[in-house]
Formats: structure tokens, sequence, C-alpha cells
């Protein structure tokens, strides 16, 4: 692993796949608010996906102006534009690896997070009339491993008793039986189903929010420049900082990296720190036996060395009862290794996407049916993740650099973190990193010496 960590950051590569939510780009995929690049602005964000446009919404929704966003490739074409769409945080899954490393407290302060950034999306994009087939639902995690299964129910325990009558999700532990009864798995076979676990989670286009609150911003006075990759950042004598791009310089009193999976491109020390890694998903039609109702709930399924993740599109959606399925990780060759350090989401691992391809006829068994005459598979696609060696984002002013601030590293979780994590970086510019902050923002988020100095191990099972 130390290999795939020191291999070097790249800029965001061109062409990459094309992800089934980008199947049809936004009208505001190539804007360029201006001709040229502004020579100068008060506050500069590199990155245009779900962290850079909440930055840019909290800041000027607190007055701030004159903000110009740059952004390598196409608007939210990042990890926002190419992901799994499930807003789900299997808060109980870390708990206890959470209270066993950082104490009761924080763990509990991290599963309302969670939570409370899920619940904060969907009220936004319905506050905001935001079109990204936004839906809160309830999730199961199918398990399929005898060991987890015992720590599953364990964790739940842990949870309910360390958050009584809390903010925290409700956990509904089912039966083997009760998974095939209810959620149509493991039917058919032998599938080795142990239990299930069900709570509060949701779908949404990730794809549709980012570029839906990219325009609220843009209503109010955001600069949007794509296609401008940002290439080195220096830092001036009198303050402020000299942003150099493909297109020119500009010159800015403060700089937010909104890079995720790409900010050791910018910034060395995060090199070996914040590590690429590439996912992959699939939209897949459904089988002529599923219900013709859809899903009730979406779905992990939870197998002894990974996971997958699957959502169905709602109906209204586009391609409304497609089931979108991403994970696989560990099914790769040299179990996912290969993976981490590339930023390469032009292809795919053959081996990875086969095991997804075949996976929903596994899954389902007799609930299957016959594949969609049209075939099963409508798109694949590959998009690049920010891994941490502690599984933590880093959130914060980089340390001794005034005004170089950063919300970047978060993992395969980004759509029950970012939200957050961004509304706590803006207050922390603002000036407002007080107790009412620490109340609910984990310290072990922000960025410390300690932190940029980790070994990087990778975290195959995550
Ligand atoms: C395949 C896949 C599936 C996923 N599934 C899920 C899921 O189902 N649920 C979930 O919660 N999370 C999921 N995630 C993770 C989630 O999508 C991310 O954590 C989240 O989108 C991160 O948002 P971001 O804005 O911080 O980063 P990004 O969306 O990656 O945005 C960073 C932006 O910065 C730009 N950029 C980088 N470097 C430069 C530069 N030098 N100059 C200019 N621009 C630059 C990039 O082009 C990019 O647009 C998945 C991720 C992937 C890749």
């Amino acid at each position: 692993m130390d290999d795939r960590a020191a291999i070097p950051v790249t800029l965001p590569r061109s062409n990459p796949t094309q992800s089934y939510w980008q199947l049809e780009p936004d009208e505001i995929a190539d804007l360029r608010s201006t001709d040229s690049l502004p020579e100068k602005a008060e506050t500069v964000i590199i990155g245009s996906g779900i962290t850079g446009a909440a930055v840019a919404f909290n800041l000027l929704n607190s007055g701030a102006n004159d903000i110009v966003m740059l952004e390598a490739r196409q608007a939210c074409s990042g990890a926002t534009g190419r992901n799994g769409g499930h807003t789900k945080a299997a808060s109980y899954r870390s708990f206890l690896y959470y209270e066993e490393e950082y104490g009761t407290e924080t763990a509990v302060k991290i599963a309302r997070l969670e939570l409370a950034n899920i619940r904060a999306v969907h009220a936004f994009a319905k506050e905001h009339g935001i079109e990204c087939d936004s839906n809160p639902c309830d999730t199961i995690d199918v398990v399929y491993d005898e060991a987890q299964w015992e720590r599953d129910q364990q964790a739940v325990e842990a949870m309910r008793d360390a958050m009584p009558g809390d903010d925290a999700s409700v956990y509904t532990i089912h039966s083997a039986e009760e998974v095939r009864d209810k959620f149509f798995c493991g039917c058919g076979g032998d599938e080795g189903v142990y239990g299930g676990v069900s709570y509060e989670a949701g779908s949404l286009s990730s794809y549709k929010f980012g570029i839906g609150v990219l325009k609220l911003c843009l209503a109010k006075g955001l600069n949007l420049q794509t296609n401008t990759s940002v290439l080195d950042l220096e830092k001036l004598e009198d303050g402020g900082w000299k942003v150099e791009t493909s297109r020119g310089s500009i010159q800015a009193k403060r700089v937010v990296l909104a890079t995720n999976g790409y900010t050791a491109r910018i910034w060395k020390k995060f090199q070996g720190i914040i590590v690429p890694l590439r996912g992959h998903v699939t939209a897949q039609r459904q089988g002529s036996k599923m219900p013709k109702d859809g899903l009730p709930v979406t779905y992990s399924f939870i197998y002894e060395d990974g996971y997958d993740y699957m959502i169905q599109r709602p109906k209204g959606s586009q391609f409304e009862g497609d089931i979108v399925i991403g994970g696989g990780l560990a099914k790769g060759d040299n179990e996912g290794i290969e993976e981490y350090g590339t930023t390469d989401d032009t292809a795919f691992d053959d081996v990875i996407m086969q095991a997804l391809n075949r996976s929903l006829p596994e899954y389902f068994g007799d609930n299957w049916g016959q594949d969609n005459p049209e075939g099963r598979i409508r798109n694949a696609w590959t998009g690049i993740m920010g891994y941490s060696p502690d599984g933590f984002p880093f959130v914060g002013e980089m340390l001794g650099e005034k005004d170089l601030w950063v919300s970047c590293g978060f993992q395969g979780h980004g759509m029950v973190l970012c939200w957050m994590c961004a509304r706590a970086l803006v207050r922390m510019m603002n000036g407002g990193d007080d107790d009412e902050l620490d109340s609910w923002f984990p310290e072990e988020f922000r960025i410390t010496e300690e932190r940029l100095h980790l070994d990087f191990h990778g975290r195959l099972h995550t």
C-alpha cells in the first residue's frame, strides 16, 4: 500500500468515463461566468462538487461576495457527479470502532452529524425546489457474513444504549426470513443471508443536487470558471494567494480547497495522506420479476471482505426503476489494492465491473426474473474518492498557512459528510470557531500535525 499511496496525484483527467447522472450534462456544465478569468477575487474556491457548492452557498448566505470557483473539468464532474446516489450512513457499523478508538462522545457526535447531514441535504433540496429525485427512505443492510452479523447486532445495542431517545437513526433488526420476505433477497438458493438491519437513509442524483446548489450560488453572484485547472498556489508576501491556473493566474485573499481526492496535486503535504481511490458503479435495468411498484428501501450487501451499495431510481425519475449498484472493490485484482493511488476515471477494472454486472440476479435470486430485452447494463463508470489514513476528512485552516482553507477527504461517504463539513468550515472562516461548533463538529475531523503524518494503510473493508 505504501507504493500506491506514493503515486504522485494528478489533475483530474480529461475524457472520464461517462457517468449515468451526466448522460445529459446540465446547461451550466461548461459555464464560464465571465469570458476571462478575473485578476483578483476575495475568495477562490477550487472544486465544484458538493463541497465547493456548499461552501460557496454558506459564504454567500453569510454576506460574502466576490467569490470565484475554479473547476478543472465540467461543473460537478468529480465524485459528486459520478457516485452511487446513496445518502446512507451505516453509523452503527463504525460505532463500536469509534467508541474503542476515540470514546463514546466522539462516536455519538459522528453518528449525529451523519444523520443530520442526510436530513439537511434532502430538506435543502425540498426547500429550494432542487429537482434531484430526492427520495428520503429507509435502507437495509443485508449481511452475508456471520462474524459481522454478530458484531452488527452488538453495535445496534451499543448505539441504543449510548443514544437513548437521541436524534439517532432507529435501527430494526431483521431475521434471514424477514430479509427474504420483505426485501426480496436470498431467495432461490443458499445465498447465506444471516440477517439484516434497516434504518433511515435516502437516495438522490448528487449531480443534480450539486448543480442545483451551484445555480443558487450563481444567482447570488458566484463567478464559476469551468475547464480551468489549478496548477499551483503561491503565498504572497503581503498576504493572500496567487492561484496559478491553466488560463492564467488570479490573486485571492483566501483560498478554499474543495478538491477531495485530487488535493495532493495542489498541496503536497496531502500526498499519501489524502489518497485517491477509484470506485466503480453500474446502472442496470431491473429484471422482469422485480416488484412493479419499486423496492421499498435502498440496499447494502455486506460480505466477508467488503460490500456493495444499491439504490433504485424512484417513481417519476428518468429511467425509473433502474438499479444503481456500486462497490466490488475487494473483488478486484490484488483485493482491490490497485484501485488506490489512481486518478484514472477514464477506465475501469474489468474484474470489478464484471462482478457488479452479475451481482443483481445473484442478490435477488428467484425475484429477479428475466433480464430486460434491451440488456441489463445501461451504463458503467468510475470516479475518484479521497481516502485518509484514519478515515476522517480534513476540515479547517491549513496549519501555518493563513487563509488557506480545506474540506477534503470524504472516503466513500461524502453525501453524508460534505454538507455539514462545509457548514463547519464556513463558520471557522467567519470567525465562529466556538463552543457551539465544538458541540456538534468532531475535533477528529480537524487538521493536526499528527494527522498529516499518519501512515496510510488503506481501508479495504470500509
Ligand atoms: C464511484 C463513487 C461512488 C460513490 N458513492 C457514494 C454514495 O453512494 N454515497 C456517498 O455518500 N458517497 C459516495 N461517494 C463519495 C462521494 O461522492 C464523495 O465523497 C463526494 O462527492 C465528495 O464531494 P467533493 O465535492 O468533496 O469532491 P468532488 O465531487 O470530487 O469535487 C472535487 C472537484 O474538484 C475538482 N478539482 C480537483 N482538483 C482540481 C484542480 N487542481 N483544479 C481545478 N479543479 C480541481 C474536480 O474536478 C472535482 O470536480 C462515491 C464516490 C465515487 C467516486
